[in-house]
């Protein structure tokens, strides 16, 4: 039988979460970081619409998303490259600029897809620490070789949660040498955006990039569209490594009508942050680890690797599924995404009387 080149066959498959709930439970998904809300209305309404047109290949510019997210976020149209997700963006951008012998670096607790993208690239995985949970600069920089090709932060991070301050991004830009390619990954930017406080301008210098995508805040998981802000010369190049049909006509007027509601967005965020940094509360109270979080899930740090697996017992039995995180190095933690305000009642429910329980035993 064939079989598949070396370092494909040397990969783990991507660890996507099991989520079967126990016999007669209903699931309860805190796994995946997706909206607590339904998408928006409009969104919706012009998919369905969309839908007649199926027959016909999609717009391959892009043309309305484009427009709708240059309006949004004042970016020029040529800057913009949308993606099958932004999985589809980062897979590509590696491949763009990385291969055998060179480095990819991120943070010790950065997203898993980074090391994923840097492996079938064929390219080596460099983490630098973190301290506090948080992405560090002076170890990123500390970890930047003559082989480094791209730096890779997820801001707000993903599995922590935590902010890296932009005067820290522009530090870690201003250090990396000029051939570096840094990639500022935010897919919960959304939900910690500030006026005044964004990234977009770095692009300007010519060798960074910023994903967002529409899975997160704009809760369009399920359509799988992303985008990013490029320097011209690199839109280029990524381009051509892009499926050049990569995204449904369904899923590109979805897309642009949420952009388009921005309201529906900033709200969807509200309820989520009302929500997270209650149940964040809460779950401290109870003697846990939460680090604050800018996203729309918590870090639940317990004091062993073996409660964490305890607890995570306790909640599936329920039909709560949170994520482990001991492929991330976090054995001792979950992840929570922060959905409405029954589940997350009865996450912390299970969660205070697995810990009566442990405090008894
Ligand atoms: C969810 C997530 C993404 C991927 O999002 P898609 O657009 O759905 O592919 C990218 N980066 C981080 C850090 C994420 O958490």
């Amino acid at each position: 039988m064939i079989t598949a080149r070396d370092h494909i066959a040397a990969m783990a498959s991507y660890a996507l979460a099991d989520l079967t709930p126990p016999q007669g439970k209903r699931l309860i998904s805190l796994a995946q970081n997706e909206s607590l809300r339904l998408p928006s209305p409009t969104a919706i309404a012009a998919a369905r619409d969309a839908l007649a047109s199926s027959a016909l290949y999609p717009d391959p510019d892009w043309s309305d998303l484009r427009s709708a997210i240059g309006e949004v976020h004042r970016a020029a149209l040529e800057a913009i490259l949308c993606g099958a997700g932004s999985m589809e963006l980062i897979g590509c951008i590696v491949q763009c600029f990385a291969g055998s012998g060179d480095e990819v670096l991120a943070s010790e607790y950065s997203y898993a897809f980074f090391r994923t993208a840097t492996q079938v690239a064929q390219a080596d995985y460099v983490a630098a620490a973190e301290e506090n949970l948080t992405v560090s600069v002076d170890a990123l920089l500390g970890a930047v070789s003559g082989r480094t090709r791209v730096v890779f932060v997820a801001n707000p991070g993903n599995p922590t949660g935590t902010v890296l301050p932009l005067p820290e991004i522009v530090r870690l830009r201003d250090a990396l040498p000029d051939g570096v390619l840094l990639v500022i990954d935010e897919a919960y930017g959304e939900f910690a955006d500030m006026p005044g406080n964004s990234t977009f301008d770095l692009v300007e210098r010519g060798n960074t990039i910023v994903l967002r995508t529409f899975s997160k805040a704009y809760g369009l998981a399920g359509l799988r569209v992303g985008w990013g802000l490029f320097p011209p010369g690199i839109a280029a190049e990524v381009r051509k490594l892009l499926n050049p049909n990569n995204i449904s006509i369904a899923s590109q007027v979805a897309a642009a009508a949420a952009m388009r509601d921005q309201s529906y967005m900033r709200e969807t965020c509200r309820q989520t942050g009302d929500q997270r940094d209650g149940f964040g509360e809460s779950v401290r109270r109870l003697g846990l680890h939460v680090p604050q979080s800018s996203t729309n899930f918590v870090l639940i740090g317990f004091e062993t690797d073996r409660s964490a697996q305890l607890a995570d017992a306790a909640l599936r039995d329920q039909g709560i599924f949170m994520r482990g995180m001991a492929g991330y190095g976090l054995a001792h933690a979950l992840r929570a995404t922060i959905a409405g305000a029954d589940d997350m009642r009865l996450a912390l429910d299970v969660l205070s009387d697995f810990c009566t329980k442990e405090t008894q035993s």
